[in-house]
C-alpha cells in the first residue's frame, strides 16, 4: 500500500514537472516589432559597386610594422575623400600613429555622445596564383565586385561612408557626432591602429554612445529549428592563444628507434588535447542569444530552452554536437594546427613541436587555458605561448538604447530577420574600444553564402553588389535612427 502511494506521488511530481515545462515553453512570446516608417533608400548599385572597386584597386596590404613606407594608406585616404566629398567636407580629419585615421563629422547637439563607426583600411596579401581575376584589379563581374578586401572589409567601409554621403546629399545634418575610425593593421591585431585610436580618444576624454564594427553574421535558422534568417550581433570576442607543445627526446638514426619517440609523444599529447575538450558552459552572451531566439524556435527547441535550468546538461551536450558553430559558442576550443619533427624522413628528432590554436570562452583566461592543457598533457610536455595571446573581451550590454536601435535597424532593413546577441568567435578591432563605452557591437550587414564567406582571406574574394546596396541602406538607416 505504502509502495503504491509513493509510486503515485512520483508520477504526480513528474506530471507536474512536465506541465510546468510545457507552460514555460508556451509562455515564450515573440517581441512586438513596433511601428516603423522605414522605406528603402534609393541607392545606385552601379555607383556604389564602382566606389568599392576603386577602393580594392589600392593595395593597402597590412605592413609588418609601423616603420614601413605606408604611403599607400595616404593614397587610400585621398581616394575616400574624393569619393565621398560631402563626408570629407563635413569631417575633421586626424591621423593617428601615422596611418590610422579618424574622420569626425560633428553633430549639432553636443549633449549627445558620439557614435564610432569602425572599419580597417588594411587587407591580407594576395598573390595572383589561383585567382580568376587580378586580386587588386577591382573587377566587376556577374553582380560581384572581385578582389582582396572586397568583403574584408572595404565593403563595410564603403557602405558606412556612402550611407552618410546620401544623407548629407539630402541636405540633412547629424545631431550626434559620428566618428569614422579606420585602423590600418587589424589583420595583425590592431595594436598600431585601433588601439592607438582608442587611447587617443580616451586621452581627449571622449565617451562613446556606441561602437559598430565588422563581425556578427547572418545565419540560416534551420539548424536551430527556426524557419527564418538570424542576424547575430557580436557583443564580445572570445580570447585567443597559440600554445606550442614541445617534447624533447634523444635523437638519432631512425633505423634503431628508442621505445618512445619525440614525435610519438607529441602526437599523443595532441590527441589528448583534441579528445579531452574543455567543458561547455553558459555565458552571459550565450544565455542572451538563446533567450532571444527561443520564441522563434520550433516547439522541441523552445521546450528545451525555456527549461534550460532543468535540462542544462542535456542541452549543453546537444549544442556541442549539433554543429561546430554551436559547439564553439559553448566552450573554449583547442585546435591542433601545426606539427614539426625532423627535417629528413630517416632521423629521430631531438625535439618535436606542435601548435594548438585556442579560442577562449568568456569566463576563462589565457592562463586558465594553459593550466587546463598542462593537466591534460602532463608534466613532460613543455608549453609556451606564441605572441598575441589575449583574454576574452568584456561583454557589452544589450540593455541599451544603442542596442535596441541597432536591432530595430536590422529588422527594418532586413525584413523578417530575427536579431540576437552572441559571442563573436573571431577577432576584430572592436576589442580595443571597451575603454570608451559599454556598447561595443559587431555586425556585418551583408548576407553571404557559405562559399562566398570561405573566400575571405582566400582566393577570388568577392562582394555581392545587391548586398552592398542593402548594407548601404543599413548604415543610412542606422544613422537616421541614432544620429539624426
Ligand atoms: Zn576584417
Amino acid at each position: 500500500m505504502a509502495g503504491a502511494i509513493i509510486g503515485y506521488c512520483i508520477l504526480g511530481i513528474v506530471l507536474l514537472l512536465i506541465v510546468v515545462m510545457v507552460v514555460r515553453a508556451l509562455l515564450q512570446k515573440k517581441p512586438d516589432p513596433g511601428k516603423s516608417d522605414y522605406s528603402p533608400a534609393d541607392i545606385s548599385a552601379d555607383a556604389v559597386a564602382e566606389k568599392l572597386a576603386g577602393a580594392v584597386r589600392i593595395r593597402t596590404v597590412t605592413m609588418p610594422d609601423n616603420d614601413c613606407d605606408g604611403s599607400v594608406f595616404y593614397e587610400y585616404q585621398r581616394y575616400l575623400e574624393e569619393t565621398f566629398p560631402l563626408v570629407a567636407a563635413a569631417a575633421e580629419k586626424t591621423l593617428i600613429n601615422k596611418y590610422a585615421v579618424i574622420y569626425a563629422v560633428k553633430g549639432s547637439d553636443e549633449s549627445l555622445l558620439p557614435a564610432a563607426v569602425l572599419a580597417h583600411q588594411d587587407v591580407v596579401p594576395a598573390d595572383e596564383e589561383g585567382w580568376e581575376v587580378d586580386p587588386f584589379g577591382g573587377v566587376i563581374r556577374d553582380g560581384y565586385v572581385y578582389g582582396r578586401g572586397s568583403q574584408d572589409m572595404k565593403s563595410q567601409m564603403i557602405a558606412a561612408l556612402e550611407g552618410l554621403e546620401v544623407l548629407l546629399k539630402e541636405g540633412r545634418k547629424p545631431r550626434r557626432t559620428i566618428l569614422f575610425c579606420f585602423g590600418h593593421d587589424e589583420e595583425l591585431r590592431g595594436t598600431y591602429g585601433a588601439l592607438e585610436i582608442s587611447k587617443y580618444l580616451e586621452s581627449k576624454g571622449v565617451r562613446l554612445e556606441y561602437v559598430i564594427d565588422e563581425g556578427g553574421t547572418i545565419l540560416d535558422g534551420k539548424m536551430l529549428g527556426i524557419d527564418k534568417k538570424i542576424a547575430l550581433i557580436g557583443t564580445c570576442e572570445k580570447g585567443y592563444a597559440d600554445f606550442v607543445l614541445e617534447v624533447e627526446k634523444d635523437g638519432g638514426h631512425a633505423s634503431a628507434p628508442t621505445r618512445r619517440t619525440a614525435v610519438g609523444l607529441l602526437a599523443e599529447a595532441m590527441y589528448k588535447v583534441e579528445k579531452k575538450k574543455m567543458r561547455p558552459h553558459w555565458t552571459k552572451p550565450t544565455k542572451e542569444m538563446f533567450k532571444a531566439l527561443a520564441p522563434h524556435m520550433n516547439f522541441g527547441f523552445k521546450l528545451a530552452l525555456a527549461n534550460r535550468d532543468i535540462l542544462s546538461p542535456l542541452l549543453k551536450a546537444v549544442l556541442c554536437l549539433v554543429s561546430p558553430f554551436t559547439n564553439c559558442l559553448m566552450r573554449t576550443t583547442m585546435a591542433p594546427t601545426q606539427a614539426e619533427g625532423a627535417s629528413t624522413p630517416n632521423t629521430l628528432p631531438g625535439v618535436a613541436r606542435g601548435t594548438v590554436n585556442c579560442r577562449i570562452n568568456t569566463g576563462e583566461t589565457v592562463e586558465s587555458t594553459r593550466q587546463y592543457i598542462r593537466k591534460v598533457v602532463g608534466d613532460k610536455v613543455k608549453i609556451s605561448a606564441l605572441e598575441g595571446s589575449i583574454d576574452p573581451s568584456p561583454v557589452s550590454t544589450t540593455d541599451s538604447e544603442a542596442y535596441r536601435m541597432l536591432e530595430k535597424t536590422i529588422t527594418e532593413v532586413f525584413s523578417g530577420y530575427i536579431v540576437a546577441p552572441y559571442p563573436f568567435i573571431a577577432a576584430s578591432d572592436a576589442k580595443h574600444y571597451y575603454n570608451l563605452t559599454d556598447c561595443v557591437y559587431r555586425f556585418t550587414p551583408f548576407e553571404k553564402t557559405v562559399e562566398d564567406a570561405n573566400r575571405i582571406h582566400g582566393l577570388n574574394e568577392r562582394q555581392d553588389i545587391g548586398m552592398l546596396v542593402q548594407g548601404t541602406r543599413f548604415f543610412k538607416r542606422l544613422y537616421e535612427n541614432t544620429a539624426f
